[in-house]
Protein backbone atom coordinates (compact mmCIF):
# COMPACT_ATOMS: atom_id res chain seq x y z
CA UNK A 1 0.00 0.00 0.00
CA UNK A 2 1.86 3.04 -0.79
CA UNK A 3 -0.44 5.94 0.70
CA UNK A 4 1.73 7.48 3.81
CA UNK A 5 0.24 8.25 7.23
CA UNK A 6 -2.26 5.85 7.23
CA UNK A 7 -3.53 3.71 10.14
CA UNK A 8 -4.49 0.03 9.55
CA UNK A 9 -7.01 -1.53 11.38
CA UNK A 10 -6.82 -5.06 11.21
CA UNK A 11 -9.44 -7.87 12.55
CA UNK A 12 -7.59 -11.30 13.25
CA UNK A 13 -8.08 -13.24 9.99
CA UNK A 14 -6.60 -9.67 8.21
CA UNK A 15 -3.54 -9.64 10.72
CA UNK A 16 -2.90 -13.35 9.44
CA UNK A 17 -3.53 -12.33 5.70
CA UNK A 18 -1.42 -9.26 5.68
CA UNK A 19 1.48 -11.28 6.96
CA UNK A 20 1.17 -14.29 4.19
CA UNK A 21 0.85 -11.76 1.56
CA UNK A 22 3.19 -8.86 2.66
CA UNK A 23 5.52 -10.64 5.12
CA UNK A 24 5.54 -7.63 7.00
CA UNK A 25 3.59 -4.63 8.57
CA UNK A 26 5.11 -1.62 7.13
CA UNK A 27 2.25 1.06 8.21
CA UNK A 28 1.08 1.90 11.77
CA UNK A 29 -1.10 -0.47 12.50
CA UNK A 30 -3.73 -1.57 14.95
CA UNK A 31 -5.52 -4.69 16.13
CA UNK A 32 -7.89 -5.15 19.19
CA UNK A 33 -7.70 -6.82 21.98
CA UNK A 34 -10.59 -9.53 21.76
CA UNK A 35 -9.06 -9.66 18.14
CA UNK A 36 -6.06 -10.48 19.23
CA UNK A 37 -7.26 -13.00 21.87
CA UNK A 38 -8.85 -15.08 19.19
CA UNK A 39 -5.12 -15.47 16.77
CA UNK A 40 -3.88 -16.71 20.10
CA UNK A 41 -6.06 -19.13 20.73
CA UNK A 42 -6.57 -20.56 17.66
CA UNK A 43 -3.19 -20.07 16.07
CA UNK A 44 0.69 -20.13 17.18
CA UNK A 45 0.99 -16.64 17.15
CA UNK A 46 4.71 -16.02 17.52
CA UNK A 47 4.92 -13.93 14.74
CA UNK A 48 2.27 -11.44 16.02
CA UNK A 49 3.47 -11.72 19.37
CA UNK A 50 6.86 -10.37 17.86
CA UNK A 51 5.19 -7.31 16.30
CA UNK A 52 3.49 -6.28 19.43
CA UNK A 53 7.05 -6.44 21.09
CA UNK A 54 8.69 -4.15 18.38
CA UNK A 55 5.77 -2.10 18.54
CA UNK A 56 4.91 -2.34 14.93
CA UNK A 57 1.39 -3.88 15.86
CA UNK A 58 -0.32 -1.76 18.57
CA UNK A 59 -3.36 -3.65 20.89
CA UNK A 60 -6.13 -1.54 21.88
CA UNK A 61 -9.96 -1.51 23.43
CA UNK A 62 -11.79 1.12 21.32
CA UNK A 63 -13.95 3.52 23.98
CA UNK A 64 -17.58 2.02 24.70
CA UNK A 65 -18.97 5.48 23.03
CA UNK A 66 -17.52 4.11 19.45
CA UNK A 67 -18.61 0.46 20.17
CA UNK A 68 -22.22 2.24 20.92
CA UNK A 69 -22.35 3.78 17.88
CA UNK A 70 -21.22 0.76 15.92
CA UNK A 71 -24.16 -1.29 17.49
CA UNK A 72 -26.31 1.44 16.60
CA UNK A 73 -25.73 1.72 13.00
CA UNK A 74 -25.42 -1.61 12.64
CA UNK A 75 -28.90 -2.24 13.68
CA UNK A 76 -30.34 0.24 11.78
CA UNK A 77 -29.00 -1.02 8.38
CA UNK A 78 -29.86 -4.80 9.45
CA UNK A 79 -26.53 -6.18 9.97
CA UNK A 80 -26.08 -6.67 13.50
CA UNK A 81 -27.11 -10.35 13.17
CA UNK A 82 -23.35 -10.23 11.36
CA UNK A 83 -21.28 -8.89 13.68
CA UNK A 84 -19.19 -10.86 16.43
CA UNK A 85 -18.38 -9.16 19.51
CA UNK A 86 -14.77 -8.99 18.18
CA UNK A 87 -15.89 -7.47 14.75
CA UNK A 88 -17.61 -4.38 16.30
CA UNK A 89 -14.99 -3.55 18.40
CA UNK A 90 -12.55 -3.79 15.37
CA UNK A 91 -14.83 -1.32 13.82
CA UNK A 92 -14.99 0.52 16.84
CA UNK A 93 -11.40 0.98 17.21
CA UNK A 94 -11.57 2.13 13.59
CA UNK A 95 -14.30 4.88 13.56
CA UNK A 96 -12.33 6.03 16.78
CA UNK A 97 -9.55 6.50 14.32
CA UNK A 98 -11.96 8.38 11.61
CA UNK A 99 -13.24 10.68 14.26
CA UNK A 100 -9.92 11.61 15.39
CA UNK A 101 -9.71 13.03 11.63
CA UNK A 102 -6.88 10.01 11.24
CA UNK A 103 -6.84 8.40 7.74
CA UNK A 104 -7.69 4.77 9.65
CA UNK A 105 -8.37 1.65 7.01
CA UNK A 106 -10.09 -1.46 8.52
CA UNK A 107 -8.28 -4.36 6.64
CA UNK A 108 -10.62 -6.72 6.23
CA UNK A 109 -12.01 -10.00 4.75
CA UNK A 110 -15.77 -10.13 5.79
CA UNK A 111 -18.53 -8.56 3.87
CA UNK A 112 -20.64 -7.26 6.80
CA UNK A 113 -17.54 -5.52 8.29
CA UNK A 114 -17.19 -3.85 5.00
CA UNK A 115 -21.02 -2.99 4.66
CA UNK A 116 -20.90 -1.83 7.86
CA UNK A 117 -17.75 0.40 7.56
CA UNK A 118 -19.39 2.12 4.52
CA UNK A 119 -21.96 2.94 6.13
CA UNK A 120 -19.78 4.80 9.02
CA UNK A 121 -17.86 5.96 6.57
CA UNK A 122 -14.90 4.00 7.64
CA UNK A 123 -12.41 2.96 4.86
CA UNK A 124 -12.21 -0.26 4.51
CA UNK A 125 -9.82 -2.62 1.64
CA UNK A 126 -9.68 -6.15 1.40
CA UNK A 127 -6.97 -8.99 1.24
CA UNK A 128 -8.54 -12.31 -0.30
CA UNK A 129 -11.45 -11.26 -1.55
CA UNK A 130 -12.95 -8.39 -3.94
CA UNK A 131 -14.29 -5.24 -1.57
CA UNK A 132 -18.19 -5.10 -1.77
CA UNK A 133 -19.19 -3.03 -4.70
CA UNK A 134 -23.10 -2.83 -3.24
CA UNK A 135 -23.82 -1.16 0.12
CA UNK A 136 -27.17 -2.69 1.67
CA UNK A 137 -29.33 -2.06 3.96
CA UNK A 138 -30.91 -5.37 5.23
CA UNK A 139 -34.69 -6.31 6.71
CA UNK A 140 -35.42 -9.65 8.21
CA UNK A 141 -39.32 -10.57 7.29
CA UNK A 142 -41.82 -13.36 8.35
CA UNK A 143 -43.85 -14.96 5.13
CA UNK A 144 -46.01 -16.32 7.41
CA UNK A 145 -47.65 -13.42 9.38
CA UNK A 146 -45.55 -10.39 7.75
CA UNK A 147 -43.66 -9.48 11.01
CA UNK A 148 -40.19 -7.37 10.08
CA UNK A 149 -37.76 -6.39 11.95
CA UNK A 150 -33.78 -5.51 11.60
CA UNK A 151 -32.67 -7.03 14.35
CA UNK A 152 -33.73 -10.70 14.51
CA UNK A 153 -33.59 -13.02 17.37
CA UNK A 154 -30.40 -15.35 16.85
CA UNK A 155 -32.23 -18.21 15.56
CA UNK A 156 -34.08 -16.07 13.18
CA UNK A 157 -37.16 -17.34 14.24
CA UNK A 158 -40.51 -15.12 14.26
CA UNK A 159 -41.13 -14.31 17.36
CA UNK A 160 -44.65 -14.05 16.83
CA UNK A 161 -45.48 -17.50 14.71
CA UNK A 162 -41.91 -19.60 15.02
CA UNK A 163 -41.42 -19.45 11.13
CA UNK A 164 -38.18 -18.36 10.07
CA UNK A 165 -37.12 -14.86 8.96
CA UNK A 166 -36.06 -14.26 5.63
CA UNK A 167 -33.24 -11.38 4.43
CA UNK A 168 -33.91 -9.02 2.19
CA UNK A 169 -32.12 -6.14 0.68
CA UNK A 170 -34.00 -2.68 2.00
CA UNK A 171 -31.96 -0.18 0.30
CA UNK A 172 -29.08 -0.56 -1.97
CA UNK A 173 -26.32 1.34 -2.52
CA UNK A 174 -23.64 1.14 -5.27
CA UNK A 175 -20.00 1.54 -4.17
CA UNK A 176 -17.84 3.47 -6.12
CA UNK A 177 -14.33 1.91 -7.61
CA UNK A 178 -12.37 3.88 -5.63
CA UNK A 179 -13.02 1.67 -2.64
CA UNK A 180 -10.46 -1.24 -4.33
CA UNK A 181 -8.54 -3.74 -2.89
CA UNK A 182 -4.97 -3.44 -1.63
ZN1 LIG B 1 -44.27 -14.75 11.87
Amino acid sequence: MNEENVILILDASAIINYLAKFGNIDKEAYITTSAINEIRSETSSLRIDQLVLTGKLHIAHPDEVYIKEVIRTARRIGNIHDLSNADIETLALALKFVKEGKKAILITDDYSMMNVAYALNIRFKSLLVKPIREYREYIYICQTCHFSTREPPSDLKCPHCGDMLVRRIRRRIRIKASQEGL
